[in-house]
């Protein structure tokens, strides 16, 4: 497995494979890797002839008083793990080679960024969005694959890819949870073992919304609060935001129909976790 840190390596490094006819799926981390980032990199395996995970913790995507600093970093483990999954490459550049002195530019996709942590981590998409260009464009893969538990990430990018011509298919990823129900996240580090616990309550409420449906409710306020009522019922707990919205283009519902997307994000203790459901009605 070559480790790469410079972008203009990696660059030079996917040219050479798609001129021998290689092509390349790349699976964008900010490492800190658990089963749903190899998940996502098994996906890339099973359709790509060959696989680039790039570690990176974007600075552009965290907001004043976020957690960059803190965010978890280990990249022995994370690179023994890729090595294990048989994976190609690694790119993991340094913030100074993806952000030299003189940067200026930035991508936005707007529409879908006003809602759920678009409101609540303002600037956050279009750091994202910026990210992820560059890496397209360093890695040149033709296959990119996101994780569904980042739902709006993965609509944005899917915008962002449509609406820029990127030449490469965007594949997602469903999302991987503990044994008791807690969506795998690297920010799971930061929960103690009763944390943990309590964390379950989010899945719960999901799996309960998604219940609710199917018993016939169609009323979104019903199940906004019947979830409010669940998680506030956890000490501890600090609800950024529960939504009930359209699943294709976040729009707000006045009744459930179609795909949708139930949506939230909590703090417990240090840590503002995300979770969704998508479902079909
Ligand atoms: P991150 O390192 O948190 O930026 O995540 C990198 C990629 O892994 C993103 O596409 C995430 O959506 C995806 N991901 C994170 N957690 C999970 C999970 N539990 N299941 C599936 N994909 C995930």
């Amino acid at each position: 497995m070559n480790v790469i840190k410079l972008p203009s390596e990696m660059q030079n490094w996917s040219r050479s494979q798609k001129m021998q006819g290689k092509n390349i799926g790349l699976v964008p981390t900010m490492g800190m890797l658990h089963e749903g980032h190899l998940s996502l990199v098994r996906l890339a395996k099973e359709k790509c002839d060959l696989v680039v995970v790039s570690i990176f913790v974007n600075p552009i995507q965290f907001g004043e008083g976020e957690d960059f600093e803190s965010y978890p970093r280990d990249f022995s483990r994370d690179s023994n793990l890729l090595e294990k999954e048989g994976v190609d490459v690694v790119f993991a550049p340094e913030g100074r080679d993806m952000y030299t002195e003189d940067f200026g530019s930035s991508v936005e996709t707007s529409g879908l960024d006003t809602k759920l942590c678009g409101k609540s981590r303002p600037g956050h998409f279009r750091g994202v969005t910026t990210v992820v260009s560059k890496l397209f464009n360093i890695c040149l893969p033709d296959l990119a694959v996101f994780g569904q538990k980042d739902a709006q990430q993965v609509m944005i990018i899917e915008k962002m890819v449509k609406d820029l011509n990127f030449p490469l298919q965007i594949l997602r990823g469903p999302i991987v949870r503990e044994p008791n129900g807690l969506a795998m996240s690297s920010r799971n580090t930061y929960l103690n073992e009763r944390e943990r616990e309590d964390a379950t309550i989010l899945s719960r409420s999901l799996t309960m919304a998604k219940n609710l449906i199917d018993a016939g409710e169609r009323n979104p306020s019903a199940i906004k609060g019947a979830m409010i009522e669940a998680i506030s019922q956890v000490p501890g707990t600090r609800i950024d935001y529960i939504e009930v919205l359209n699943g294709v283009d976040l729009s707000d519902l006045k009744e459930i129909k179609g795909k949708v997307l139930i949506a939230l994000a909590v703090k417990f203790g240090g840590a503002r976790l995300i979770d969704n459901v998508l479902v079909e009605v």
